[in-house]
């Protein structure tokens, strides 16, 4: 008989006390087989486990560490904020200063809500939209995720997808009932869900590049129309960038496309690393929030000095590199053209979808993945063995096919050319 690793002692333990033995369900490898690597510690792009392997990261706590693991400045301010005092659930600056970052770099972002998650942020954001437009549906595509509430958890993706569980079990008839569905980039299916439902539409909500059901990225003219429908029925355009938001550019998405939603999501990037989510847009929606407004939504940990500290932190970081963004594309597309030319080297049928430094590899004869339909095709067993030889070889990937590998700052042109060789040998499995 093996020994047991320690981390498969750990799970064990953890099983015990913990339901599945995770806090959240994606990180129980369900969607790879095996069981779970526990970390000790992380430094840049690097991770070392409870058993003292180490491994490249390329999930990056699914988004957070675009500076990777512990960068000196956030870890200063956050152990300086720490000696202050954790918690008042009072104002401090630090909010005023985090918001004023948000609305400087993004300009659709004219009043900002602290929160403590994504999944806070969104179904603030709903909310908000329902209670401004007074109306109760909402439009989400197939394989978008944001976050665990109710009225989004209807084809949601990644965590759920891998787990194969449609809808869950615990939102009610009534809930699914008021989430109208459409394909990612197909307009056509949006229309004709306003052409049916338009006056009862409070909201379209999407993530403006998807990345839960991996890198999806939006075709033509996805997110212009959607901007002209919306406007045209008195919907608010939801923008969930709590994937997208500071990791694709200095203002996400939006800025990249060049589109104006009405509100938007933000999580991941602005706690670096520490549990954070904003949802902020328009001046009229954002004023009906209590207390100037009658929409009620409120946290005792919202806007936590910390949570403040490493964010800014994060963002004060990326803003002093002019270059920030550029030379993450660069390792990105390296790391992309490398992975790629592996797989045409072996004969490996793929596809692979980046925008900047998210990026899926999709195992799959088809020719191109652009929607929910065609990621879960993809063929899951030769990711699970790409995923566990790239473990063996020290790269440490997401556990499912239907997430994004995220490049941080912190990975070196070595490391990234390191992985491209370890992806060589795992690929051989797969060929
Ligand atoms: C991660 C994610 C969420 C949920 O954020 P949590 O902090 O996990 O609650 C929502 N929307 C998108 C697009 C995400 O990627």
């Amino acid at each position: 008989m093996i020994a047991m690793t320690k981390s498969q002692q750990a799970f064990t333990e953890a099983k015990k006390v913990i339901s599945g033995g995770v806090n959240s369900p994606v990180r129980a490898f369900k969607g790879v087989g095996g069981s779970p690597i526990f970390f000790a510690s992380g430094s840049g792009a690097s991770v070392r486990d409870i058993d003292g392997n180490s491994y490249l990261d390329y999930v990056g706590s699914w988004g957070p560490l675009i500076l990777g693991h512990a960068h000196p400045e956030v870890v200063a301010a956050i152990k300086n904020g720490a000696e202050k005092g954790t918690s008042f659930g009072a104002p401090t600056l630090l909010e005023t200063e985090l918001a004023k970052r948000i609305i400087a770099l993004v300009p659709s972002v004219e009043l900002v809500r602290m929160v403590n998650s994504g999944t806070e942020a969104t179904m603030s954001a709903l909310r908000a939209a329902r209670g401004f437009t007074k109306r109760d549906y909402v439009v989400k595509f197939e394989g978008c995720y944001h976050g665990h509430g109710d009225s989004f958890l209807i084809a949601a993706g990644s965590g759920v997808a891998t787990l194969g569980i449609p809808d869950s079990p615990g939102v009610t008839a009534g809930t699914a009932r008021d989430t109208l569905l459409a394909p990612y980039n197909d307009l056509n299916a949006v229309k004709a869900l306003f052409a049916k439902f338009g006056e009862q539409i409070a909201a379209i909500i999407v993530e403006p590049i998807a990345g839960n059901m991996g890198v999806v990225a939006p075709e033509n003219d996805f997110l212009q129309g959607l901007r002209r429908i919306a406007t045209e029925f008195g919907a608010v355009l939801i923008f969930d960038e709590v994937m997208t938001g500071f990791r694709v550019s200095s203002g996400g998405a939006q800025k990249l496309y060049e589109i104006r939603p009405d509100l938007t999501t933000f999580g991941k990037v602005i706690g670096g690393g520490l549990p954070v989510g904003a949802y902020g847009g328009k001046r009229e929606i954002m004023e009906q929030i209590a207390p100037l407004g009658p929409i009620y939504q409120a946290g005792t940990l919202s806007g936590n000095p910390l949570a403040m500290a490493a964010g800014l932190a994060t963002l004060t970081c990326i803003g002093k590199d002019p270059a920030f963004y550029a030379k993450l594309e660069q390792r990105s597309a390296r790391l992309a053209e490398g992975l790629l030319q592996n797989c045409r080297t072996l004969g490996v049928p793929a596809v692979l979808n980046r925008v900047g430094s998210m990026m899926t590899l999709f195992f799959t004869d088809q020719n191109k993945i652009t929607d929910w339909n065609m990621a879960k095709q993809c063929d899951k067993t030769s990711y699970a063995r790409y995923f566990h030889e790239s473990l063996q070889n020290g790269i440490y990937l997401a556990p499912s096919q239907f997430e994004a590998l995220f490049v941080s700052a912190a990975h070196s042109e070595e490391e990234i050319d390191k992985t491209i060789a370890a992806s060589l040998v795992a690929l051989r499995k797969c060929a």
